[in-house]
């Protein structure tokens, strides 16, 4: 059994309580239009291409075995209807301007990358499966977070909740805190945003919450979007009528994912920051409903 990451984050301090190991699986099921991690949608090793390190060599388009390729004018383009990410160009480039997002890890593997920060943990911390959406890859994350436990880490899930219920129901017997996102709550919108409706996500919740996990909402503010008053009401609304929710994040928008889109040969749209003023509005609105509402983590 093996599980696809693609990328690991020591020191994280925003993914859960104390100093975390952050690991992020890839593939996910829903297409947010801010996403901030691109790279970590599709579940299969992908290549990157950093148009700023690269000095035109003409390498890859050598050694490119499908012929995806070309050099034209000191640009390099590749056509990436053609590209099967098979990661040559990635070993020969000279000045690392390509890489691969995803790499393979069995359990043992992965287990030794993570104890690796074991002193960090004492701080309250722990490692935290994120994405992309780890529970897609449910049987190797499971066994993951089983493993974390059998030695006393403490573990967290950062998930959409776009999962089979019964995957969710499984989680809850490993998972010490589950980060969970929540975007907009008409079905409608949230369909068009992030490419699912939210029913799946909303029941899900709402199952967790039953089962008695713990519990921090994280809704990423992205202006024009999600900052209505409408929707901050039905989330208000909703999130205080759970009982393990301890927290609510407030996550504002940063347009990280439009130079990884890039990295993809994608574009993604960029919205605008959220202003001070913004923030503070909405914090306020939602703690109206008797929440606890941060900033960030
Ligand atoms: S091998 Fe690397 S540096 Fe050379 S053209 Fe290709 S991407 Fe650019
Ligand atoms: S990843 Fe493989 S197929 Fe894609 S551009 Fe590089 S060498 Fe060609």
């Amino acid at each position: 059994m093996r599980g696809l990451v693609f990328d690991i984050k020591r020191y994280a301090i925003h993914d859960g309580p104390g100093i975390r190991t952050s690991v992020f699986f890839k593939g996910c099921p829903l297409r947010c239009w801010w996403c901030h991690n691109p790279e970590g949608q599709r579940p299969h090793p992908e290549m990157l291409y950093y148009s700023s390190k690269c000095i035109a060599c003409g390498i890859c388009e050598r050694v490119c075995p499908l012929g995806a390729v070309r050099v034209v004018d000191g640009r390099v383009e590749t056509d990436r209807s053609l590209c099967d990410n098979c990661g040559v160009c990635v070993e020969h480039c000279p000045t690392e301007a390509r890489e691969m997002a995803g790499k393979w890890y069995t359990l043992e593997e992965l287990m030794e990358e993570v104890e690796r920060d074991l002193p960090f943990y004492r701080s309250g911390g722990g490692v935290t499966a994120s994405g992309g959406e780890p529970l897609m890859q449910a049987e190797f994350v499971l066994s993951f977070l089983r493993r974390l436990r059998e030695r006393g880490i403490h573990t967290a899930v950062d998930t959409s909740g776009h999962v089979d219920p019964e995957v969710m129901r499984r989680a809850v017997s490993t998972t010490d805190l589950f980060l969970y996102d929540l975007k907009v709550m008409d079905p409608e919108r949230h369909a068009l945003y992030t490419g699912v409706d939210n029913r799946l996500i909303l029941r899900n919740l709402m199952l967790l919450d039953e089962l008695g996990a713990r519990i921090w909402v994280r809704f990423p503010l992205i202006p024009g979007i999600n900052d209505d008053f409408e929707n901050l009401r039905a989330m208000g609304e909703f999130v205080s009528s759970l009982r393990n929710v301890e927290q609510l994040n407030v996550l504002p928008y940063h347009p990280l994912g439009v130079s990884k889109a890039e990295r993809l040969g994608e574009e993604q749209r960029r919205f605008e920051r959220p202003s001070k003023e913004l923030i503070d509005k909405v914090v306020a609105t939602l703690r109206e409903y008797g929440l606890v509402v941060k900033v960030g983590g």
